[in-house]
């Protein structure tokens, strides 16, 4: 067939997968390191909804339901946006699982997920679908895109629909790719209309499968992350794929407290993202690479920061 680009971006490194029953809500490092709960004081991400172009979602999960919307299959259309792999479930989960008495939580446990299937079982798709589907979410209600998934190859077609969608004032996040030290992240997080999200671990140390390269934006946690995984069940997964949604799960808080508090700060395109990020970073802590954009981008973004900026710049 042609038109068959691959675009299976996560080599995402299973570490190893943990599937587990979670009786009692555990919170990830990635939510307690940067005190997430004194953030939901200011928004859990209400009003925001994120497109996630992935392998689908575990549609029934008990720790996502409610904050699922009607999706869509383009991997096979006539069927509903199903997760068959476990990868799209699992970032689903680092944005938006709910803050009840199960499993996880997720960064904006009250944003909203439009569930896109553009990969198949084994984390294949096609870029034409992936760029079909860009162009739906611009227009299907979607206020940001989450993208982790890319190739080491330029991707015209994907970088026109982002282009498409950043004109309609939706921005998309990219995860940076797994390749470890490289000239370059992956694309589309590669393009200036992205913002390219790497890995860091608990210590907040580079991952060192994270991609490296000059359009590198932020670092986030991608290392050791627990979340949702189907049939109802979480894993512990590591990637820039992991990563990449903790960014837009922050991007969903920023949006909606913007929003609740009918602030004039334009957030429609991804450098108005960048310019409030970076703002609210800490430098990763290899002490050889911080500060280094090359292997940091603009370095960590920080939630933490993110309450002192709502008390600085609300009403
Ligand atoms: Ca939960």
């Amino acid at each position: 067939m042609k038109n068959k680009q691959k675009c299976h971006l996560p080599p995402y490194i299973v570490d190893p997968i943990i599937s587990l029953q979670a009786a009692q809500q555990k919170i990830g490092w990635n939510i307690t390191a940067f005190n997430l709960p004194v953030a939901w004081e200011k928004t859990k991400g209400e009003g925001v909804k994120v497109a996630i172009l992935d392998s689908g979602c575990d549609l029934d999960h008990p720790d996502l339901k409610k904050n699922l919307l009607k999706g869509k299959n383009f991997v096979n259309p006539s069927q509903p946006p199903k997760d068959m792999c476990g990868h799209g479930t699992h970032v689903a989960g680092t944005i938006a699982a709910e803050n009840n008495k199960i499993g996880m939580v997720g960064v904006a446990p009250k944003c909203k997920i439009i569930p896109v299937k553009v990969l198949d079982a084994n984390g294949n798709g096609s870029m034409g679908n992936v760029a079909k589907a860009i162009r739906w979410a611009a227009t299907s209600g979607a206020d940001i895109i989450s993208l982790s998934l890319g190739s080491p190859s330029k991707l015209q077609q994907v970088r026109k629909a982002i282009q498409y969608a950043a004109k309609r004032g939706i921005p998309t996040f990219c995860a940076a790719g797994n390749a470890g030290k490289t000239k370059e992240v992956f694309y589309p997080a590669a393009y200036p209309e992205t913002i390219a999200v790497g890995s860091v671990d608990e210590n907040f140390k580079r991952s060192s499968f994270s991609n490296t390269g000059e359009n590198l934006d932020f670092m986030a946690p991608g290392g050791k992350i627990f979340s949702t995984y189907p049939p109802d069940w979480y894993s512990i997964l590591s990637g820039t794929s992991m990563a990449c949604p903790f960014v837009v799960g922050v991007a969903a808080l920023l949006l909606s407290f913007t929003r609740k508090n009918n602030m004039s700060i334009s957030l429609g395109t991804v450098d108005d993202y960048r310019k409030i990020f970076k703002q609210n970073t800490i430098p990763i802590s290899n002490k050889k690479y911080a500060g280094n954009k090359f292997f940091q981008g603009f370095g960590i973004i920080d939630p933490r920061k993110f309450v002192e900026w709502c008390k600085n710049n609300s009403n």
